[in-house]
């Protein structure tokens, strides 16, 4: 049994996550009242919070620091957005937490709301104890459709005269240490055809036939990644991999479609530029399969746009930053995971160490059912205690 003290904090952290799950945060909906009841949260502890919106003011980030603003710290880092219920069968309301054989079930419970509520119930201890070094808050909007709402955090943060030090997104690894995962480039593509009757076939510039050719050839250049690599054994795919996930195009079988669209990504390993990958398929849509199009119609053609992008993650495991935090989690291991994180972007962007760890498991994310262990929420509030430990240590 753990000590009742401890019991007590988890009830807490139950409480707030209770509260957190009650917003519907989907990325499509504005994340403010959820933002705006942890910064009343925080500010009854004192602690000032710093919000920073989107262009249309209905989301924002929320970046707040405990303790001295004149050392670096560790910043927790964390997602407020979730994914959609629609579509999915659950068995009880997604939005309002529910305990259940040992389990906490909601959307983003484990994905990572579960994380959030933690670091908040340990909230009063960071206040009460003296910090040698700060604790840093930060928490983001639109993660789940590719790390979009971050950015503007990270626009703050890296002209702060001293930045946080080291960086935990506790996106759901089962409190295992991730040092690495994947960077992901997500490309739509239009296709502008020439419409006719079918029986004109060869007069028209049928959209959905070239988009098919080059879906075949974004195909091609994942075989060769299967092939060539480069290749990082340490993934259960080792290699970058080029996938289309959506096509549209067409309205009757009797009409030469005149458009077509198609959504395709690159999940690509930390030490490969996705860009040659894109200039590779460009420079086929533009010059092999445009030439063609434009012997009918000069106006037709390919275009393309960039949905969402984020860099991968790669920590040197031996790093002191690393061995620490395997010291709080009493576990010597780490790996690297298959699902991307705001982690690259800390990384790159402010130039520090960064890891995933936080609580319950990455397989309940995203579906129906979302849960999160009692015992993963105990195992996530005495690493935070021994984290805040730690860093009141001289
Ligand atoms: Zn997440």
């Amino acid at each position: 049994m753990p000590p009742i003290e401890v019991l007590g904090k988890n009830t807490k952290a139950i409480e707030l996550l209770k509260k957190l799950v009650g917003f519907d945060t989907t990325s499509y909906n504005s994340n403010l009242n959820l933002i705006n009841f942890i910064k009343s949260y925080l500010a009854s502890y004192n602690i000032e919070s710093t919000l920073i919106y989107d262009e249309s003011g209905k989301k924002a980030n929320l970046y707040a620091t405990i303790g001295r603003k004149d050392v670096g710290g560790v910043m927790l880092s964390g997602h407020t957005d979730v994914v959609p219920v629609e579509g999915q069968e659950w068995n009880s309301d997604p939005f309002s937490l529910k305990e259940s054989d040992g389990n906490l079930y909601g959307r983003g419970s484990a994905d990572m709301k579960g994380f959030i509520a933690l670091v908040l119930s340990r909230i009063p201890e960071m206040v009460s104890i003296e910090l040698t070094q700060p604790i840093h808050l930060a928490f983001s909007y639109d993660e789940e459709i590719g790390c979009v709402g971050v950015q503007r955090m990270l626009d703050l943060l890296e002209h702060q005269p001293i930045k946080p030090s080291c960086c935990i997104i506790g996106e759901p690894t089962s409190m295992e240490v991730v040092i690495g995962h994947k960077g992901k480039h997500a490309s739509r593509v239009k296709v502008k055809g020439h419409a006719c009757h079918s029986g004109q076939a060869p007069f028209g510039v049928n959209a959905v036939d070239f988009a098919s050719e080059l879906i075949v050839y974004i195909r091609k250049l994942a075989r060769e990644k299967a092939q060539n690599g480069p290749f990082d054994m340490d993934y259960e795919v080792p290699y970058s991999t080029l996938h289309t996930g959506v096509v549209k195009g067409g309205t009757a079988l009797n009409i030469v479609p005149n458009f077509c669209q198609f959504d395709f990504e690159i999940r690509h390993l930390y030490e490969e530029d996705p860009q040659h990958l894109l200039d590779k398929i460009e420079t086929y849509a533009k010059e092999d399969l445009e030439s063609e199009m434009h012997l009918i119609d000069p106006e037709t053609g390919f275009s393309f746009e960039t949905l969402a992008k984020y860099p991968g993650l790669l920590t040197a495991p031996g790093i002191e930053f690393v061995a620490y935090i395997k010291e709080l989690l009493n576990n010597d291991t780490h790996s690297k995971v298959i699902f991307g994180t705001e982690g690259g972007l800390f990384q790159k962007r402010l130039g520090i160490p960064t890891l995933v760890c936080g609580p319950g498991n990455i397989d309940q994310a995203h579906k129906a059912n979302e849960f999160i262990s009692l015992v993963q929420l105990q195992k996530g509030g005495s690493f935070l205690d021994r984290l805040i430990m730690s860093l009141s240590v001289p």
